[in-house]
């Protein structure tokens, strides 16, 4: 992405353009800010935007001797790994594992996006969905699947007895592989993946669920460790296993919703994978 070399001056088009390839897909001020020449003119910056749902407030910075750790800044890859898994590990409730998130500057996607997205749903359910990555309506929202696929896939998921209610009403729990939305909606990378993983595999150990469901390819390549696509995966079960679970989880994959907007003749599998999901529901624990 960074490869891209910067659009010649005086063609706007280019680079309005070059501005979306590099993430920056929304207008947040009617008028574009110069802040070169407002530092140069040393006024106070406009005021952030609100957040159409408030993150959970960081928490105090403790002393902490991996500090250094979380930020990449100051850490290799193996420090920052082990910084990211202490951090996520010391969390002993859901709580207490999204002010981790909070604190954690081990992804270096906190930094653009505007919320973190932690999860959505009931995670007393027994059923707990694991997608990929929030998108724009997502890092507005601070809510996993909410824009036009997370529609899809909640009515896929009505279908089958698992409504989306509020909070402990709802019939499932949600979440995603990475906890903050790559800038325009790129493909996130291994090391992303890797920095968010800790987080991930306590969220699992923490919620407990009966089933997992991996909503895409990339999902259940990070749940499984397994190379195959999600074409590969869909429609069998798999044993989940990861630090702090005590029993192996009965996992399995289904089509990204996006993916199944553009491609409604998988529409068909999707549905066969969704009832075999509501079979191993009903057959119990
Ligand atoms: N796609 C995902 O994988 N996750 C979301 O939260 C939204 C879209």
């Amino acid at each position: 992405m960074t490869d891209r070399p910067l659009p010649q001056p005086g063609r706007p088009l280019d680079l309005l353009r070059w501005q979306v390839e590099m993430g920056a897909d929304e207008a947040v001020l009617e008028r574009p800010v110069d802040r070169y020449a407002a530092a140069k003119a040393a006024q106070p910056a406009a005021p952030a935007p609100k957040p159409a749902v408030a993150p959970r407030p960081a928490p105090e910075p403790t002393p902490h001797r991996l500090n250094e750790a979380r930020s990449p800044a100051v850490a290799g890859p193996a420090a920052l790994a082990a910084g990211a898994r202490e951090l996520a590990e010391a969390a002993t409730t859901l709580a207490e594992l999204e002010d981790a998130l909070h604190a954690f500057d081990g992804c270096a996607l906190k930094h653009t996006a505007t919320n973190l997205v932690f999860a959505d749903g009931n995670p007393e359910s027994g059923v707990m969905l694991v997608g990929e990555a929030p998108g724009a309506d997502e890092d507005r929202q601070g809510l996993p699947f909410v824009g036009v696929s997370g529609q899809l896939l909640d009515r896929m998921l009505a279908a089958i007895g698992l409504g989306r209610e509020d909070g402990r009403r709802s019939r499932f729990y949600i979440t995603n592989i990475l906890f903050w939305r790559p800038p325009g909606n790129r493909q996130p990378t291994a090391g992303e993946v890797a920095a968010c993983q800790p987080f991930t595999e306590r969220h699992i150990a923490l919620a407990r669920p009966r089933l997992l469901i991996s909503v895409g390819g990339s999902a259940a390549k990070a749940l499984l460790g397994r190379a195959e696509g999600v074409t590969k995966l869909r429609g069998r079960w798999f044993d989940y296993t990861g630090p702090g679970v005590e029993r192996p989880i009965p996992t399995t994959a289904i089509f990204h919703p996006a993916y199944l907007l553009r491609s409604p003749a998988r529409k068909r599998e999707a549905w066969r994978d969704l009832l075999a999901i509501k079979a191993r529901l009903e057959a119990g624990p």
